[in-house]
């Protein structure tokens, strides 16, 4: 992957200034006390508390591996074929590539929108060729499959739990109206006509939350595990072993804050995080923001402690 050094200083620009344009906003209470099915992160959740410094890529060495596939779709290729993803729209959410043994790739979560989605594959082409792909939904809010349309459109298999389809179905209107109202304000008119018609369609290969899930590709294997009630009632996570990577979505905070927990189960979520230390981890990816250390299992536990306070 080779992205321009002028695209870097033009990315660590715009970056932080998309995040603060987007978590302006703080009409909308972040932690709505409870009852509501409405369910997703709000802008607060999805953004570092601090919008006011740049966020890590800016002089992080990590820059290096920064590339911009649209103005709010970026790709950072952290180690060879372990990719994260992060979609600004307009709060930035995280997704992840990883070529496997057999060189087929694992996409874990979505962008957004199929239409980033489609964005997404069309750089993946480019990067890595034709490929068998395979994707994974870590739970039913649509940062974790707003791009399942697409997907499915282009026969990739999309495995979630049959409790993730189940939440979609029950809840997702509900989740689109609270989204909708948080997008109130004419500068989100472009994030709010999207949300209006977004197709809300659930993973195609189901699976039982507690049984959890092993594929395998090649000499390697990706294991989807459910550590009990957390952000969502039904966020799993998803490891590598041969890369020891976990991406831990919306229950791991990468930022300061536990954002929007109407959906949350504060009792069991940080027995939850304790849980995934059973994983040997090089590298964790949160739902939201740029942290990608093992450390973020302990930041994560700090965070919701403080909540509880
Ligand atoms: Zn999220």
């Amino acid at each position: 992957m080779s992205c321009g050094r002028l695209l870097h200083l033009a990315m660590a620009m715009l970056l932080p200034f998309a995040v603060a344009d987007a978590s302006a906003e703080g009409r909308h209470d972040p932690t709505p006390k409870s009852g509501s099915a409405s369910t997703i992160d709000s802008p607060e959740s999805a953004t570092p508390a601090d919008t006011s410094k740049p966020t890590a890529i800016e002089g992080d060495r990590r820059s290096d591996q920064l590339c911009r596939i649209t103005e709010d779709l970026y790709v950072r290729e952290v180690s060879e074929g372990v990719i994260v993803i992060t979609h600004s729209f307009p709060w930035a959410a995280n997704s992840l590539i990883v070529e496997m043994g057999d060189s087929s790739l694992v996409l874990v979560d979505t962008p957004y929108t199929p239409e980033a989605t489609r964005d997404l594959l069309e750089w993946v082409a480019v990067r890595f060729g034709e490929r068998t792909i395979t994707a994974i939904n870590t739970g039913y809010h649509y940062d974790n499959l707003g791009g399942n349309s697409y997907l499915i459109e282009q026969g990739i298999p999309v495995y979630g739990s049959r409790m993730t389809a189940r939440l979609l179905h029950e809840r997702g209107e509900a989740m689109r109206e609270a989204t909708l109202k948080w997008l109130e304000a004419p500068k989100h008119q472009r994030y709010r006509e999207a949300h209006v018609t977004l197709p809300y369609v659930p993973p195609t290969q189901l699976f039982d939350l507690e049984e959890g899930l092993e594929l395998e590709f090649g000499n390697e294997s990706v294991q989807v595990y459910f550590p009990g009630p957390s952000h969502s009632p039904d966020n799993v996570v998803v490891y590598f072993p041969g890369r020891k990577v976990l991406f831990g979505g919306c229950m791991i905070l990468g930022w300061d804050g536990v954002g929007n927990t109407s959906d949350a189960d504060l009792d069991t979520w940080p027995a939850a995080v304790c849980d995934l230390r059973r994983f040997e981890c090089d590298l964790i990816v949160p739902g939201h923001g740029d942290r990608l250390d093992p450390g973020l299992l302990e930041h994560t536990i700090q965070m919701l402690a403080q909540h509880q306070e």
